[in-house]
């Protein structure tokens, strides 16, 4: 069976299959394809669409570094302006028109002979390409809860990454299960219409006030108009970020998780200040340290508790029912809408997010399981020639995405200008430097608070199920741009 043949194919249309693609064509590339299950561009930001939607990071960090948008309207900027951003960026460098949608990449495999990737699709096609890039993000394959009974209930079941913009709930007696990011932005919009609302939680989270402001005409005239000024501004929130992540996470243990207990403290006294009821106040208090999952900004979500119609149920669930919830204190709550905040399936569906079997018939999830979750700078792994996973073990820095693009970015423009210097048909990343690396992170990790703070019981998808916390890169956003632009060439095998 012919198939149709590429320099390049990049799967998924988001922010990170975006910059791919700027990446590419830098350096020279134009013929390539971006498949996309999706019918649209912008990954997460397409997808997502729930009310109360937004960045949890300051939108003045939230942009490509060569790319800043002067149109933010708030510091915390809702979920469709950075959709309208992830437009706009694929307009201007013109990579829209690489893009395939309604497609999904069903696995890979290098062929040794050919010298190339052959690239499986649902429906029977394939497509070969001599290099492979999956741009999967980290949080795109939605995790329904296997609760028993859950196939029966009869009224309206709807994953967060599934919102209906027509369903009105108004009215409706709604349980929302989960309580992680998502959950505390959508809480606040449900508690405002809905009859009645209650939150099954099943791990409480950290809550800190949102301190957001607006940008006004004046301000967006003077962003575009003084881009200095928008640089100094995302120096200014990047640093106090930087400083956060470097302090609370990266080297608690040397600060002696002094920052953490600040923050903790802080998440308390917004409880105290807006919940009179102690025993409520208790409930929602986590018990692990602040930053061991994602903590989140909400002015609205500990309110949203104090209304007479919202109610925190944290038994736990026992089953499901075709017209509510039978908890496991055997308390039974009748509900027609049921709002699945269950996150997303991180490690198991999404490490890899398709098949990749490499040279020698190395499969990709298959070896991260066998030995440990490792990809050197967070983006190749040994037997896996021409590919780059950006949704890797070790790549993510944490807070803002746009700073591991950056990196990620630039080790493109480094590996990809070397191969094309010398004229050479392959790279592959050498195990030694794969080993050095994993040795790296793993003693950085040391200092961490995920190895020296109170996670257990946070539930959190920075832990593989082997328990180790091989999502984050232990290193500061500017060492990584570092060492994604100077690595030594000799890391990888160019042929
Ligand atoms: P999440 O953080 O994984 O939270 C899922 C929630 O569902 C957790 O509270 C979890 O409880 C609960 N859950 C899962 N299965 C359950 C079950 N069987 N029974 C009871 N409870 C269950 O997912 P998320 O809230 O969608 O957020 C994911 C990530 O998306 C965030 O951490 C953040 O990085 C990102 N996010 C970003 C933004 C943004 O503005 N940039 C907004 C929203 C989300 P356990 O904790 O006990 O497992």
């Amino acid at each position: 069976m012919t198939s149709e043949h590429f320099n390049a194919v990049i799967v998924g249309a988001g922010f990170a299959g975006i910059g791919a693609a700027i990446a590419l064509k830098r350096n020279g590339i134009d013929d390539f394809v971006i498949l996309d299950r999706e019918d649209d561009l912008g990954g997460t930001w397409y997808v997502n669409h729930y009310p109360g939607l937004a960045v949890d990071v300051p939108t003045t960090t939230y942009s490509y570094f060569f790319e800043p948008n002067p149109n933010w309207s708030r510091l915390f900027t809702p979920g469709p302006e950075i959709k309208q951003y992830a437009d706009d960026v694929a307009d201007k460098y013109d990579v829209r028109k690489y893009m395939r949608f309604n497609t999904t990449v069903e696995g890979a495999r290098w062929d040794d002979d050919a010298s190339n990737w052959r690239i499986a699709l649902a429906g029977g096609a394939t497509i070969t390409a001599r290099y492979l890039i999956t741009a999967t993000g980290f949080l795109s394959q939605p995790a329904v809860p296997d609760i028993p009974g859950i196939a029966d209930f009869a009224g309206k079941v709807v994953h967060t990454t599934e919102w209906e913009d027509d369903f009105d709930p108004a009215g409706r007696r709604i349980a929302v299960i989960g309580t992680g990011a998502t959950a505390v932005q959508l809480i606040p919009e449900l508690a405002k219409q809905a009859a009645d609302l209650t939150v099954y939680q099943r791990t409480p989270i950290w809550v800190v006030p949102k301190i957001d402001v607006r940008f006004g005409e004046r301000a967006k005239r003077l962003f575009a108009r003084v881009p200095a000024t928008q640089r100094l501004l995302r120096w200014f929130t990047s640093s106090i970020y930087e400083v956060m992540v470097s302090v609370g996470v990266r080297h608690y243990r040397t600060f002696r998780g002094r920052f953490n207990i600040s923050a903790a403290d802080l998440s308390r006294m917004h409880r105290f200040a807006v919940i009179r009821d102690a025993d409520l106040r208790r409930r929602l208090t986590p018990d692990y340290d602040f930053g061991c999952k994602r903590p989140t900004f909400s002015n609205g979500y500990y309110r949203a508790f104090t209304k007479p119609h919202v109610h925190l149920h944290d038994a736990g669930i026992d089953h499901i029912v075709a017209d509510g919830i039978v908890g496991k204190d055997g308390t039974k709550n009748v509900v027609d809408t049921l709002v699945l905040a269950t996150g997303f399936d991180l490690w198991e569906a999404n490490f890899p997010a398709i098949e990749v079997i490499g040279r020698d018939g190395r499969d990709l999830g298959k070896w991260w399981r066998d030995t440990r979750f490792q990809a050197y700078q967070g983006v190749s792994m040994p037997y896996f020639p021409n590919y780059l996973s950006l949704a890797s073990p070790y790549a993510f820095l944490g807070l803002n995405f746009f700073n591991t693009m950056e990196y990620q970015m630039r080790l493109m423009d480094r590996l990809l200008s070397e191969v094309k210097r010398r004229d050479a048909t392959t790279f592959e990343v050498t195990e030694e430097a794969n080993a050095t690396f994993l040795a790296r992170m793993t003693e950085l990790l040391g200092d961490s608070l995920f190895t020296n703070g109170n996670c257990g019981s946070a539930h959190s998808y920075y832990f593989n199920p082997a328990g180790e916390p091989t999502l984050l890169r232990p290193s500061s956003t500017e060492a990584a741009i570092k060492e994604a632009s100077e690595f030594p060439l000799t890391d990888y095998q160019i042929a």
